[in-house]
């Protein structure tokens, strides 16, 4: 659905926002975009939109028409003058959805986004929040083939983001292809199927979201729980410091083993002195990782 080649964007008189991304995301994907501010995220969800010019390289994308692709900028872009039904129902009509089909389905984006009670309000009258729904609710009322969402649960409450995650989920399965930025983790863990991680700028990773947790969980298996029976005095834990584990909890007992050390010396420490009835590596997810390969 998209193909990315070489894009480098650089900025008048600014270090490169984007260094020769070079990536491609089939049908029916829901992608998580990833990266700290200023990693160049929007720089390139814009440049897919064809909003932003790439200094160098092109970007394919293999839709009917333009009309197949729907935008959330970061920024509210509203319609000012319109209600909310108004906004919502322009996507619609954008999307070459029938006038007379057009309500329907605003009606239906608006109930989504928990928006209905405010269909006659104009926009400029509502919250930042409820504007962001309006926003999303009119991207979603467009029916596009290819979603570029702008890190879309910002200003959305807890109840609002899932409810929009698993609606994306949805339109995946029917063979939607969807980019979310956002800095939610733990949401986009749950939901996306694979994932770009941009650092200054570079593709740093691109990889299905299971396989990158699944990889580097296998390389970095150090932390470990413990559960026991018995007492851990404070001799034994002074003893387990000493040894180079470092101590994170104690009961359960958790504990980071450090290169020199390994799960048996561990061991040969606790077990005459405690009843041992489970080990459990910790399983990183991406918000653990997304910190550790910053
Ligand atoms: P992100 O979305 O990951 O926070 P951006 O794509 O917004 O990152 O920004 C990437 C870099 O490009 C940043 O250093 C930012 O300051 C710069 N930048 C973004 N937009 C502009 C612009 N319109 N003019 C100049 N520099 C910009």
């Amino acid at each position: 659905m998209v193909t990315i080649k070489e894009v480098s964007k650089v900025y008048r008189g600014q270090k490169a926002a984007l260094s020769n991304i070079n990536a491609q995301i089939k049908s029916g994907t829901l992608l998580g975009l990833v990266g700290p501010n200023g990693a160049g995220k929007s720089t390139l969800i814009n440049i897919i939109a064809g909003v932003l010019r790439p200094t160098k390289g092109e970007v394919q994308l293999a839709l009917k028409d333009l009309a197949s692709l729907a935008w959330v900028s970061q920024s509210t872009t509203l319609d000012w003058y319109l209600d909310v039904l108004h906004n919502v129902r322009l996507g619609a009509r954008l999307g070459g959805v029938a006038l007379y089909k057009s309500y329907k389905i605003a009606y239906q984006a608006m109930e989504l986004m928990q928006i209905s009670d405010l269909k006659y309000t104009d926009v400029e009258a509502i919250s930042g929040g409820q504007q962001q729904r309006v926003q999303i609710a009119r991207a979603l009322a467009q029916q596009a083939d290819l979603l570029l969402l702008d890190e879309p649960t910002l200003g959305l409450d807890y109840n609002g983001s899932i409810q929009l995650m698993k609606h994306l989920k949805k339109l995946v399965l029917q063979g939607k292809t969807i980019i979310i930025s956002s800095h939610n983790l733990v949401l986009l863990e749950e939901y996306v199927d694979h994932v770009w991680f941009l650092n200054d700028g570079v593709l740093e990773i691109n990889q299905p979201l299971q396989q990158f947790l699944l990889e580097e969980n296998y390389q970095d298996t150090t932390e470990l729980t413990i559960l026991y029976q018995g007492n851990l005095e404070e001799q034994t834990l002074e003893e387990i410091q000493n040894s180079g584990v470092r101590i994170l909890q104690q009961s359960p007992l958790k504990v980071e083993l450090t290169n020199s050390v390994d799960t048996n010396t561990l061991l040969a420490i606790l077990l005459p002195k405690i009843k041992i009835y489970a080990i459990k590596p910790a399983v990183m997810g991406l918000e653990k990782l997304y910190t550790k390969v910053q």
